[in-house]
């Protein structure tokens, strides 16, 4: 329960103090956008919540089910379907399925930063720095990839993080829940930080089509499903925004799922006005508008 003495060190005003977000033209012919992207956790969604998840095998097979089924098969869908996405993918899960890792990469998508053990991180933990540090070196040498993008795992930051990420070189980010088209983060001190592709809420699958006696929650039929993607997708391009994926191959991966994403990804492809992108061509279409303004 807050106490008063909490409640007060609250301060008054927004969270995120970053200026509104730029109106940009997207690259012609598009007048909208979709940054379309996926968060390979594996047995580390699991284990970054709960260590002793390790031991529950069957609780990990859900993770596992990414390496075995789940991203071979959406590999596949992209392939026939001629897209490039975005994978976020943890250093873990890149060490204990390299051929996983190498399969994505060789598919000619981007890899990007998802932490190390898929760890929250949460403000003033010790861990946030050395979740980076081994995220970005087990990139390096087993895929040979210096990413450009990082997704919180579990979708949280902190100023702490937000300020880290400079540091170590990261263009763009891909977490916020606040607008419907790419800014420039501003940090606590005032400095520009990363360039936001902000997370479409309603399209993270795990939301809609995944349980387990640890993440307990309904499964929603693929015409509900439908319904919410296309709308939100329709509205958006209306808006001349983007909207932003959060698919996992241990949800998207599975049949019913995947015959789903399929149907959207048609949907989305046949828009002639939608431009379907990674999210490294995004945050540099963003940047050249940027510096073109300036
Ligand atoms: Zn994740």
């Amino acid at each position: 329960m807050p106490d008063s003495k909490s409640l007060a060190g609250i301060p008054l005003r927004p969270a995120n103090l970053t200026p509104p977000a730029p109106v940009f033209p997207w690259p012609s012919p598009y007048t909208s956008a979709m940054f379309l992207s996926f968060d390979v956790d594996a047995e580390s969604a699991w284990t970054g919540k709960d260590p002793s998840h390790a031991q529950r095998l069957v609780t990990m097979s859900f993770g596992g089910f990414e390496a075995r089924v789940g991203t071979p098969k959406l590999l596949e869908l992209l392939d026939q379907l001629g897209l490039r996405a975005t994978f976020f993918i943890t250093g873990w899960s890149v060490e204990a399925h390299p051929a996983m890792a190498e399969s994505i990469l060789h598919a000619g998508h981007e890899i990007g930063h998802h932490g190390f053990h898929h760890l929250t991180p949460d403000p003033h933990d010790p861990f946030i720095e050395e979740e980076l540090e081994r995220g970005f070196e087990v990139l390096k040498r087993r895929l040979g990839v210096a990413p450009k993008g990082y997704r919180a795992p579990s979708g949280e930051f902190c100023e702490e993080l937000r300020a880290s990420l400079v540091r170590h070189g990261i263009v763009y980010t891909s977490s916020f829940r606040d607008d419907v088209r790419p800014y420039r983060h501003r940090l606590a001190n005032g400095a520009p930080g990363t360039i936001e592709l902000p997370v479409t809420a309603s399209y993270d699958d795990w939301l809609l089509g995944l349980t387990n006696r640890f993440s307990p929650r309904p499964i929603f039929a693929r015409e509900h499903v439908l319904s919410i993607w296309k709308d939100e997708l329709d509205e958006t391009r209306d808006w001349g925004a983007m909207v932003t994926t959060v698919l996992h191959p241990q949800c998207s991966g599975r049949p019913m799922r995947l015959r789903l994403l399929r149907e959207f990804l048609k949907y989305a492809g046949a828009c002639p006005d939608l431009w379907i992108a990674t999210g490294a061509e995004i945050a540099c279409h963003f940047a050249k508008h940027e510096a073109a303004a300036s």
